[in-house]
């Protein structure tokens, strides 16, 4: 086996396009309890109360809900390096961009779907004004207690017309570790592949795309600290009248404890707990078949035949844009 290249440190930071902004800014800033770290033309920065960094989510005002940047933090400017290298080499290198909020030159790619990435090491740490400055010295912000005060980003999980070809390439240019598949077919046709670099379970996910489309969203997860915390976050989504698509319940692939609702602009948002972190080095693949991944569910509901079938953007309208036509919505 040949050693596993740990260039990347985590998940940095991913960036939703909303058509639907302040509306956005609403669910992620009073109902998930995130804060506003910086407002700069179309673009907002926010955080996790647990979340080191000035950022890990940026709302981007744009024509149609999606995926923009997903940015990863290296381990070394060395780090950075190497993977701009790799990534170059491998035919998927765009440009460096300059430095944003929060953090400073970042190297954009695109993974082989087309999904926006960027690899970056330098990283602001966040400085809480007076009033939110926690009383707490290892805590970066006040536990604010706002809405379900969302802990931090974990992972995402993107679609994809070809999940071995863009698993390939985490693996072998990014240095992600492979934590589960679901293979049908007897091996031969991968539905979804679990990927990290970190500890985290995963910090990315690809699944395939059934309406064949590129570069397309799943879903984005935010991270609370047990599972009574995602029953509270249902009461509060029902309250506000925020379309809850499904759970609380439990994955069976992942142990992931998830609750899935639809934010204002369109993107599919999870508060998520339970899960596993792995720390074996020689960790075995685990794979599930037809039989055994059954819904998906380990208990609780089968999940709906949106969660095969939505995603953002919509492919229909995609299709439509590129053409020039009118979006005609049968719904
Ligand atoms: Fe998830």
């Amino acid at each position: 086996m040949t050693e596993r290249i740990q260039d990347i440190a985590h998940l940095g930071r991913i960036e939703l396009f909303t058509p639907k902004i302040d509306r956005t800014r609403w669910f992620f800033e009073t109902l998930l309890g995130m804060e506003v770290a910086h407002a700069d033309g179309k673009s907002l920065y926010l955080r996790g109360y647990g979340d080191y960094a000035a950022a890990t989510v940026k709302l981007t005002e744009s024509a149609r809900p999606g995926i923009g940047a997903v940015s990863w933090r290296t381990a070394s400017p060395e780090a950075l390096a190497r993977r701009v290298s790799a990534i170059k080499a491998a035919g998927l290198g765009e440009r460096w961009r300059e430095p944003e909020f929060g953090r400073g030159a970042a190297f954009r790619f695109r993974d082989p779907d087309g999904h926006g990435m960027d690899v970056y090491y330098e990283e602001q740490k966040y400085a809480a004004p007076a009033e939110l400055r926690s009383t707490l010295k290892n805590l970066p912000i006040k536990y604010t207690a706002r809405g379900v005060n969302v802990r931090r980003l974990d992972h995402l999980a993107l679609l994809a017309r070809d999940v071995g070809l863009n698993r390939e390439f985490a693996q072998k240019i990014l240095g992600f570790a492979l934590r589960e598949q679901v293979l049908f077919d007897h091996g031969k046709t991968e539905l979804g592949s679990w990927l990290s670099p970190s500890p985290v379970h995963h910090q990315v996910a690809y699944v395939a795309d059934v309406k064949g489309g590129h570069g397309r969203l799943h879903h984005i997860s935010l991270w609370v600290d047990n599972r009574e915390d995602v029953l509270r976050a249902a009461d509060i989504l029902a309250e506000n009248g925020v379309f809850i698509e499904a759970g609380p319940s439990k994955h069976n692939n992942s142990q992931g404890f998830y609750l899935y609702s639809y934010e204002p602009g369109g993107n599919r948002v999870e508060v998520y707990s339970g899960s596993y972190l792995v720390f074996a080095p020689d960790w075995e693949v685990v794979t599930w078949n037809e039989e055994e991944r059954g819904t998906g569910v380990y208990w609780g509901s089968p999940l709906p035949e949106s969660f095969i079938t939505y995603a953002t953007p919509d492919v229909v309208e995609e299709m439509a844009l590129a053409r020039k036509i009118p979006v005609f919505d049968p719904v």
